[in-house]
């Protein structure tokens, strides 16, 4: 049977990883992976994480079933931290949450959900969107269409984004990127996420908004004005949301699907149905993860602890941006690269074309997606000089 399978090639991402690794010069930046990188070029275990997985093998008392929507009391610390802590929306009831494995797996929820309680609807994606996005929706059996994003000149195409959603068929679903933009770093301004908002109660749209990277680009709370706007001012919307990158849980795939509905009876309704969703994927999503974050937001002193340490990861982004944008000003490029300043989050669309990027590999060993996707973190002050003469070397 399996002689009719057809091998399809690998994750660019991953063959991306296997050439850096094999690449012998001493000089070699790897710009491409997809994880957070300090300093010293290593994906650390949060400091904060390491007390709570302590306290927590020290008190864990059963690993029985957590049930299809996980810990409840995981639940009431996220839903806060993205909605607001005075969220009316909150005291009415009307919002929940399930936990689900990573961000992935609330997109996959998020997916099939629609897909068997909204037969019919459309998903609409910004082009570019990270790529999981055009398959998860599809596996999931949905339509999936593009609305405009980025332009020719690497510049964030609102206006075409915007053209394109007031043509989007009616109650049809749009998925949004709350911050942080993956692949292209290009975020919305505020007076952006209204404009966003009236076309999206005008077309009566359903938002999924992705919410991957909360903490990443301007503070947790700066972070989630565009999901709260639409909260505040929708009655209904969903949200998926990922402790991967502000927690550094990767592989503990810890995320959630958040439901925000009418009214209560109709949020329990809702509820009911991801509960099916959930268990027909996975049963139970993984506890270990949840339950850290759980752990470190009930303490104060942990959670104030984790905040400074994840305030000290958006900073060194934040400042590699800067840096770059300077380390290329002797070369008369800093204009020309400006775009990487003002991007937020780990991922820049740097502008760079596909053969640059071919060149800076070949001939600096420097790394990264051939549409020219750079992952920020990737940079360090040592290695700055050089990623920035070798840009310069690519432009001549
Ligand atoms: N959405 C976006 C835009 C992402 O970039 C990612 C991770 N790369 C995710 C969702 C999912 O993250 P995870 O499943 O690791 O939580």
């Amino acid at each position: 049977m399996f002689e009719q399978i057809q091998r399809v090639p690998g994750d660019a991402i991953l063959g991306l990883i296997e050439a850096f690794n094999k690449d012998t010069n001493p000089n070699k930046v790897d710009l491409g992976v997809g994880v957070y990188r300090d300093a010293k070029g290593t994906t650390p275990i949060m400091r904060a994480v390491k007390e709570a997985e302590a306290l927590l093998l020290k008190n864990e008392t059963t690993k029985s079933y957590i049930g299809s929507h996980g810990d409840p009391r995981y639940g009431n610390m996220i839903l806060p931290m993205v909605l607001g802590e005075d969220s009316p929306i909150l005291a009415a009831g009307r919002a929940s949450a399930t936990q689900s494995p990573g961000g992935t797996g609330a997109l996959r929820l998020a997916a099939d959900f629609i897909h068997s309680q909204l037969p019919g609807k459309g998903i609409w994606v910004s082009d570019p969107t990270w790529p999981n996005h055009l398959g998860i929706f599809q596996a999931a059996g949905l339509k999936l269409s593009k609305y405009p994003y980025v332009d020719a000149e690497n510049r964030l195409d609102f206006d075409g984004m915007l053209a394109a959603l007031k043509q989007i068929p009616v109650g049809d679903v749009v998925v949004l990127h709350a911050c942080c933009h993956n692949p292209s770093g290009f975020d919305l301004s505020h007076e952006q996420w209204h404009d966003v908002l009236k076309v999206v109660q005008e077309r009566e749209l359903l938002p999924l908004v992705d919410f991957a990277y909360q903490g990443f680009g301007d503070g947790l709370e700066e972070d989630a004005f565009g999901v709260r706007l639409l909260a505040e001012n929708l009655d209904e919307m969903l949200i998926t949301s990922s402790c991967s990158k502000n927690f550094g849980l990767y592989r503990e795939r810890t995320g959630c699907m958040i439901m925000v509905a009418r009214n209560n009876e109709q949020m329990e309704n809702v509820r009911s149905q991801m509960a099916i969703v959930a268990r027909e994927n996975y049963s139970n999503p993984p506890a270990h993860g949840a339950a850290i974050v759980t752990e470190i937001l009930e303490s104060a002193e942990l959670a104030a602890q984790w905040r400074e340490e994840l305030t000290e990861m958006r900073d060194r982004i934040n400042g590699l941006r800067r840096d770059f944008v300077e380390a290329l000003a002797p070369y008369g490029l800093d204009k020309k690269y400006a775009c990487v300043g003002e991007q937020r989050g780990m991922f820049s669309y740097t502008g760079l074309t596909p053969e640059q990027v071919d060149r800076l590999r070949d001939e600096f060993g420097i790394y990264m997606v051939r549409s020219g996707r750079a992952n920020v973190a990737g940079l360090a002050n040592e290695n700055l000089p050089y990623v920035a003469k070798a840009i310069a070397a690519v432009n001549d």
